[in-house]
């Protein structure tokens, strides 16, 4: 992830958003100091807004296969955080999830990291797809 996240950056609060405790811009990611209060955990704050940046990392097939497996339909695929998309899909983790692809998959994969049961019983398939994508590729491990 280090070469695909150009900075990490600590900012008092969002002037768009200010209920999100972070945001993410061309591989820059903000934290707001609402992530650094008991009612986050600024890991997985972090793991969602480098979901986010891996998600867009993603080959264009890789993104639509997600996209199909998560139950995403429309007329056409214009990216990532296509707006004109329909989730179809009930099981959700996150109800923003609906927003876009993008964002359903920074969820999923949030809870599949930290929440892993809560994301198997909503969407199995879901579930699936990221532990046979990126296998033990994605691993939580704890700093000393
Ligand atoms: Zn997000």
């Amino acid at each position: 992830m280090n070469e695909i996240v150009q900075g990490i950056y600590r900012l008092k609060e969002s002037t768009q958003a200010s209920a999100n405790p972070c945001a993410n811009f061309e591989n820059q990611i903000a934290l707001y100091d609402s992530a650094f209060t008991s009612k986050q955990n600024v890991a997985r704050v972090l793991g969602h807004e480098f979901s986010h940046i891996l998600f867009r990392k993603l080959e264009k097939s890789e993104q639509i296969d997600f996209a199909k497996t998560a139950e995403w339909e429309g007329n056409a695929w214009n990216g990532p955080r296509d707006t004109d998309l329909t989730l179809n899909r009930t099981g959700l983790v996150e109800e923003d999830s609906q927003l876009s692809p993008e964002e359903d998959f920074a969820n999923n994969i949030e809870y599949f990291l930290f929440d892993p049961k809560a994301l198997w019983e909503k969407s199995p398939k879901v579930s699936d797809w990221i532990s046979k994508k990126f296998d033990d590729k994605l691993r939580l491990r704890s700093v000393k």
